[in-house]
């Protein structure tokens, strides 16, 4: 298909084989030479780190209220690089911090294609070049021909990529999963960034849920309530939903009108009910520290063809979650929106 065309033309990722890294890079680097990365400023906090033993009792104490069954303990990292895990190092420790990038605002009320981020030249704002990214985002549009959900997988200095996305098929609406070999990403992400090195960890496991809140809310608001407006904690970390079902969303291709309410992002957003097993790579934080931060943020993939972007469950009673999360010991947000709004966080 790239053969045919000519120079000049826009050829888009999925037009060719996905998956082929080469194929996808020789377009990208023609697509590079047609535009330049915006990355904008870089704002960085430290973020307050609680003794493990504390987060877990922390973390531990929502939970129960939420679950029937509930375990929170430190542990030693296992190989993340197996299933389901399928990272793209072992673990998630060493010089932890998270990097959020642009936010909602880029996408919604209108998108702006504009917003293009490298994550080699993220790695460099952050000061971690051999950084492990890992965390939900929007993909690379241009590369893709459409708006699409990233779960970013990424260890550079040597890379390994193991990223994947998630988009409409426009023919039926169903929601596809594809890997996602491309470097860069569209708009907004939020990421947990580590050395990628096993270490010690928050083993968390939840099992029927009997509250109303889902699982990362639930743990991100007993962090909110316990360390008040005055610190602010982050944490990420990859969790599998091991059994039941997860309603989740998959952008379809961008709206032709402005987005300019959550009902109206409902209605353009596609959503799906979702089989388990579900590996999701989760972000979140305690408070806003200033910085206009997504408190909350999950996506999802499978060896099944199944992912998106993470709501809740919708099998309450035969959900179980296991989950490892560290804490994060700097925020870096980097190109945050100029004028925000808090539509379409959810
Ligand atoms: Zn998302």
């Amino acid at each position: 298909m790239s053969a045919m065309a000519s120079e000049g033309d826009v050829v888009r990722i999925d037009e060719v084989e996905m998956g082929e890294a080469g194929t996808a890079d020789g377009i990208l680097a023609r697509e590079k030479e047609k535009f330049e990365y915006i990355h904008g400023h870089v704002e960085h906090q430290e973020l307050h780190v609680p003794p493990l033993d504390e987060l877990c009792k922390v973390l531990k104490s929502a939970l129960v209220k939420n679950f029937k069954e509930v375990h929170v303990d430190v542990v030693d990292c296992p190989d993340l690089l197996q299933k389901p895990w399928s990272l793209a190092a072992p673990g998630i420790c060493g010089s932890t911090r998270l990097a959020l990038v642009g936010g909602v605002p880029y996408l919604i009320p209108v998108p702006n294609l504009s917003k293009v981020y490298n994550f080699d030249i993220i790695a460099k704002q952050i000061g971690l070049r051999n950084g492990f990214f890992l965390g939900p985002g929007a993909g690379n549009s241009r590369a893709i021909g459409t708006c699409c959900e990233m779960m970013a997988n990424v260890k550079l200095s040597p890379d390994i990529i193991r990223s994947k996305m998630a988009k409409v098929n426009p023919e039926d609406g169903s929601a596809e999963l594809h890997d996602y070999k491309v470097k860069e990403f569209s708009m907004m992400a939020d990421m947990l960034v580590s050395e990628g090195k096993q270490g010690k960890v928050v083993k968390v496991i939840a099992k029927s849920r009997k509250g109303k809140d889902n699982f990362v809310s639930c743990m991100r608001q007993s962090l909110d309530h316990y360390y008040g407006n005055f610190r602010t904690v982050g944490m990420g970390g990859v969790f599998c939903i091991e059994t039941g079902q997860a309603k989740l969303h998959v952008m379809p291709a961008f709206s032709k009108e402005a987005l300019d309410s959550d009902e109206h992002v409902k209605e353009w957003l596609n959503f799906y009910t979702m089989d388990s097993p579900l590996t999701c790579l989760s972000v979140f934080v305690s408070n806003d520290s200033g910085l206009d931060l997504r408190l909350e943020h999950t996506h999802c993939f499978s060896d099944h063809g199944q992912g998106g972007h993470y709501h809740e469950d919708t099998t309450p009673e035969e959900v179980s979650y296991l989950g490892y999360f560290v804490p994060a010991e700097y925020v870096y947000r980097i190109d945050r929106p100029p004028s925000t709004h808090t539509i379409g966080r959810d």
